[in-house]
């Protein structure tokens, strides 16, 4: 089953991350590439992502940009040594916030995490509660499509700790309102993974100059070098070149296409298409509950079989919009990042009504 080619998507790649990278932007310079990080050439793109992101997020004076090796799973390693004094409280709704919720309980040096645990497909914020120094949940549980408001929790000295990962360049925010925002540039940032990003306030700026001092903790999970490497605009070791030119590429593109509000309406604009076609369609059902809807991943469960939905899309060259494995449902997801072309939902979701015509109901 082939679906016709005048009304597929230009571009198939609706990928929750790795995620579409724009064609355009694979342009790598050869004299470039292949030369030291810690030259200038290099050393200047890293600047020029460090100070794009500030921009972008309006960070608040006294923040700085983080980066290191490792992804965002990385940094889940890294919060129980670096960032929590002793106690902290994650919400976990999904495959994401759990391992994050998991790598504090598995840390032996921090007493175990509080944990307000809710549905996949709901999705909730850590609740304030005294002796508690450190707030975790994400903004966008990629694995269900469910998004909360980044939004401090707790009172002063307590911190702010959100997983921006799939959220971060296509969800407008208030950086004043959080103390870690970090993400990997993958998904949004329409790069190649392997690299984590995270923008610091003052407060877990100095926590992790203080339990770094106090504490022994393995290099590469160690924030305070980190950021000392960041602030002369290089990595503790090596990171892959061509992410970093990607993500440089991305970042330039939405800054000049008017910044985090355009990504933002961008992404509401794609997301709302899905969601939409999901209402007027028989077979398709919005799985996560309204008013914690993503809008960059769209999850949707269908009445069809999703594995023959998917493959009849792949073989059409539409890819990657299976449901989270984890997750065990009967959907398909979508990403609407900024990279993804509104115009491409619309074929996409005219693709998927084609295929739902041919397969019959399970
Ligand atoms: C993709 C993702 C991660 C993992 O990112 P890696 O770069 O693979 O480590 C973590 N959290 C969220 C919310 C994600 O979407």
């Amino acid at each position: 089953m082939l679906i016709p080619t005048e009304i597929l998507p230009r571009d198939g790649r609706f990928g929750a991350g790795p995620s579409k990278v724009p064609a355009d932007h694979l342009t790598l310079d050869p004299a470039w590439m292949g030369t030291s990080h810690r030259k200038a050439p290099v050393k200047d793109v890293v600047g020029r992502i460090r100070e794009g992101l500030g921009e972008l997020f309006r960070l608040p004076e006294g923040y700085e940009i983080a980066l290191g090796n490792g992804g965002a799973s990385l940094l889940w390693d890294a919060i129980p040594f670096c960032l929590v004094e002793d106690r902290s409280r994650a919400a976990t709704f999904g495959q994401f916030s759990t391992k994050a919720a998991k790598a504090l309980r598995a840390n032996p040096f921090v007493s175990d995490p509080i944990v307000d645990a809710g549905e996949p497909g709901t999705a909730l914020l850590p609740e304030a509660a005294d002796g508690i120094d450190s707030y975790l949940y994400p903004q966008n549980e990629t694995s269900t499509g469910a998004m909360l408001p980044v939004k401090r929790i707790g009172g002063p000295g307590a911190l702010t700790i959100v997983d921006a990962t799939s959220a971060a360049g296509g969800v407008d925010f208030d950086a004043s309102e959080v103390d870690v925002y970090y993400f990997s540039p993958q998904k949004c940032f329409a790069s190649d993974g392997g690299l984590w990003f995270a923008a610091l306030s003052p407060a877990a700026i100095e926590r992790i100059g203080r339990l770094t001092a106090q504490r022994w903790v393995p290099d590469i999970l160690n924030l305070q070098l980190a950021l000392d490497n960041s602030r002369k605009n290089q990595t503790l070791n090596t990171p892959a070149l061509a992410t970093l030119h990607l993500m440089l590429a991305q970042l330039d593109w939405m800054l000049e296409e008017g910044g985090l509000s355009a990504m933002d309406a961008r992404t509401t604009r794609s997301s709302d298409l899905v969601y939409d076609w999901a209402a007027r369609t028989e077979w398709a059902h919005s799985f996560v509950e309204e008013g914690h809807r993503s809008q960059v991943v769209a999850t949707i469960d269908i009445d069809l079989p999703a594995d023959e939905v998917s493959a009849a899309c792949r073989a059409s060259g539409i890819v990657d919009i299976d449901g989270y494995r984890g997750l065990g449902r009967n959907q398909l997801r979508v990403a609407t990042f900024p990279a993804v072309e509104p115009d491409d939902v619309t074929a996409l979701l005219e693709s998927l009504s084609w295929v739902g015509q041919q397969i019959p109901r399970s």
